[in-house]
């Protein structure tokens, strides 16, 4: 396989666009959905030096459900970085729902199988070529190679596409989990990204510390909310052995990983330019990276399975291995792992446990802070640290009552257990609202929670201000107009009084 470092920023508004449907979904991890919506446009915004693989198919043919993973197995290959030379975009058409696009490109059996340069796709696929009878990912690797002289592979590893990683680990279904917490997904998804281009430009990626990075990106391809980032985990981890080798071939450990490993992208291609979220600071330098990572570690917690009775140890393994080994606020990391070696911490079995906890260690860094910022006149003013959340966002969770919003960044609350990891589990996972719980922009405190509502897609945030803005501006011009219609009415009675209009 010839491989290009070179980015592909073309790729931005194709990915962008016709990933909208991908985010939204759990249909497949790597295959990019195309609609009636976006189809002309995706295609359009391909270079005539790439390739368009599509397959139209039927979600309800038997054949096409057997086929799915194998397509996969290729989407995998081309749709990550690092990109092939020549470029490959692989997509799919769902031809009940888009039934005319699957009409347009004659489509009478499915899978039918399209391959070609963006422009053969314009005449209604005309100009391009047909993959009938596909079976196995190898047959459409068979038919990319020979119409393009190449000879492209599938990974090795005949791991992937099973359930079980590198190390023999077994892996969740990734249809299982599903998305609907409060928390800012694009926050989580950027912080993911950051983690993983930190650890490559760190000098930390040492033979000795590959097993935390498999702990980590292990946790990650188990328990992470966004579909596609799980994916890519998986997919790094089938892949490891080729760019982080355990041994080289005399036996002796390597020196590290191979370079291409730095090119990795786990997920969120080209997101992380984009701004935080929740996690943004009212100044470039506070919040950001620091809030994102503890939204990860939240909804990593509350993404774990229910029913394993390790869930919460698995989960624990993993952000240890995380902060311990490649966190590098030498501060934070001296003080989360003390709390990671308490007692407590050593009871962590269930998701209950690990949700708890985490949420506990939490607080317990939010009263050092609370107290150190206030000494030091440090942190963000607009987002004090308190025990969170603030009483009036979650009413239920504190048994005692808080006379007075100062003794909320006090230790002094009782909580109540039950209720808390609801709470949280609403929060961070897929938990619905519990009883007694205002939506987040109803919190009258200004602080973390108001901002994770402002910028929260589901309460409006930015959206809904410029709502708000729309409908000013509507407002000042239909008194604007209705001011206009008014002096021109007055102004030709004026001239009607003195005869110089027609009657
Ligand atoms: C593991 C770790 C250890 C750290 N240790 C230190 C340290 O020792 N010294 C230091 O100066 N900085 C430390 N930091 C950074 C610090 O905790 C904050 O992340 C940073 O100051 C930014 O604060 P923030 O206002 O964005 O809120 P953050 O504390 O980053 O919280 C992010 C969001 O999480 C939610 N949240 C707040 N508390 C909880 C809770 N208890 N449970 C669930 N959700 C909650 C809120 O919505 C909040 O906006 C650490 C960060 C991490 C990830």
């Amino acid at each position: 396989m010839t491989v290009d470092p070179l980015s592909f920023r073309w790729l931005l508004p194709v990915i962008l666009l016709a990933s909208l449907t991908l985010v939204s979904s759990e249909k497949a991890a790597f295959t990019i959905e195309l609609t009636t919506e976006n189809f002309n446009q995706t295609l359009s915004g391909i270079p005539s030096s790439a390739f368009a693989l599509i397959e139209f198919f039927a979600p309800w043919c038997p054949h096409c459900q057997r086929f799915k993973p194998q397509y996969e197995k290729v989407a995998a290959l081309f749709n990550t970085e690092p990109r092939t030379t020549p470029d490959i975009m692989v997509f799919n058409v769902d031809c009940v729902a888009q039934g005319e696009l699957c009409t347009r490109y004659d489509v009478k059996a499915y899978p039918a199988i399209l391959f070609g340069p963006p422009k053969s796709f314009e005449t209604n696929g005309q100009g391009a070529q047909k993959l009938n009878n596909a079976n196995t990912a190898d047959d459409v690797m068979k038919f990319i190679n020979n119409r393009l002289g190449q000879n492209f592979v599938l990974s090795t590893d005949t791991t992937y596409g099973n359930t079980y990683n590198s190390l023999g680990e077994q892996l969740k279904p990734l249809e299982n989990l599903t998305a609907s917490m409060q928390v800012s997904l694009a926050d989580v998804e950027k912080a993911t990204v950051l983690s993983y281009e930190y650890m490559f430009s760190s000098k930390l990626l040492v033979p000795h510390n590959r097993r935390a990075f498999v702990q980590w990106t292990t946790l990650l391809a188990n328990n992470h909310p966004v579909p596609r980032c799980r994916a890519g985990c998986r997919h790094l981890l089938s892949s490891l052995e080729e760019v982080w080798p355990e041994r080289n071939s005399s036996g002796s450990p390597p020196p590290g990983p191979l370079p291409a490993l730095q090119r990795w992208r786990v997920c969120g291609r080209h997101r992380t330019d984009g701004d935080w979220q929740g996690c943004k600071g009212s100044a470039p330098t506070t919040r950001g990276y620091s809030c994102g990572l503890w939204s990860l570690f939240h909804t990593l917690s509350a993404s774990a399975e229910e029913s394993e009775a390790d869930a919460g140890f698995k989960w624990m393994q993993g952000v240890k291995a995380f902060v311990g080994t490649f966190f590098t606020c030498q501060v934070c990391n001296t003080h989360f792992m003390a709390m990671a070696s308490t007692a407590d911490a050593a009871r962590v079995s269930t998701r209950k446990d690990a949700v708890l906890w985490m949420w506990q260690a939490h607080n317990q860094v939010n009263l050092r802070l609370a107290k150190e910022e206030a000494a030091t006149d440090t942190g963000d003013p607009a987002f004090p640290k308190m025990q969170w959340p603030s009483p009036a966002s979650c009413p239920p969770c504190r048994t005692t009552e808080v006379l007075h919003m100062d003794q909320a960044s006090q230790d002094g609350a009782d909580w109540n257990m039950d209720a808390m990891y609801e709470y949280l589990l609403w929060y961070y996972g897929e938990g619905k609202r519990p009883a007694g719980v205002a939506l987040p922009a109803r919190d009258p405190r200004p602080g973390p929670a108001v901002a994770v509502a402002a910028g929260h897609p589901r309460w409006g945030g930015a959206g809904q201000v410029s709502h708000v803005l729309l409908m000013a501006a509507s407002g000042v011009g239909l008194v604007v107009c209705a001011y206009v219609w008014l002096r021109s009415m007055r102004n030709s009675l004026a001239k009607n009084k003195k005869g110089l209009l027609p009657p």
